[in-house]
């Protein structure tokens, strides 16, 4: 199973060595599970979804939340109207010590991985690679997913999954989609172009 760590939560799962796509191509939609009563409005219009708790956007809310609440950080001076300038500079923060930082993702991570539990309760699955913008900030993650893995999973079935930070960070979008057209490209209907003869082209 890969997580998309990103604006949304996103999540692609390879079940017998293919890829899921459910019914009507929608599974996978890991980011709206309600896992929260926290009363707050997700973007596809319900609450409480993981999304609302752990999207890369809370992310960068709660660390202006901290800063405006008097938090001590090297986050001071965020970036307060683009919200990717601002995430790289909590990872950037985080991966050099900032404690702040470090307690953002620490939230974070804890609750996806509260999502995670469920994922490997409903599947049983044997590697779960923590993917997208979100895995830029590497093994930060590992600890309070695991910590949230011990609290919420059968130690039995937790065992025997491997989470792992994918290193391919926004490369791992070109790639995907670039095998997409591959694996389809024979069904594909391409216009035929007609390639002029070498005199013609002069
Ligand atoms: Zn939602």
């Amino acid at each position: 199973m890969v997580i998309n760590m990103n604006w949304g939560v996103g999540l692609g799962m390879i079940l017998d060595g293919a890829l899921y796509r459910g019914e009507i191509g929608f599974a996978g939609e890991f980011s709206h599970i309600p896992l929260f009563n926290n009363n707050k409005l997700c973007s596809c219009g319900k609450h409480g979804c993981l999304e609302t708790e752990t999207s890369l956007l809370v992310l960068v809310e709660k660390a202006q939340e901290g800063l405006k609440a008097g938090r001590v950080s090297s986050l001071q001076g965020i970036p307060s109207n683009s919200p990717e300038e601002a995430y790289n500079l909590i990872i950037k923060s985080a991966l050099e010590g900032d404690q702040f930082a470090i307690e953002l993702l620490s939230e974070i991570g804890l609750k996806i991985g509260r999502g995670v539990s469920i994922l490997i309760h409903l599947l049983n699955p044997k590697l779960i690679v923590l993917s997208g913008r979100g895995a830029m900030a590497g093994r930060i993650w590992q600890a309070p997913i695991q910590q949230a893995l011990n609290e919420y999973c059968i130690p039995r079935l937790a065992h025997n999954t491997t989470i792992e930070v994918s290193e391919l960070s926004y490369q791992a979008e070109m790639i995907g989609a670039a095998a997409l057209v591959m694996e389809n490209f024979e069904h594909l209907h391409l216009p035929k172009i007609e390639t002029p003869r070498y005199e013609e082209a002069l």
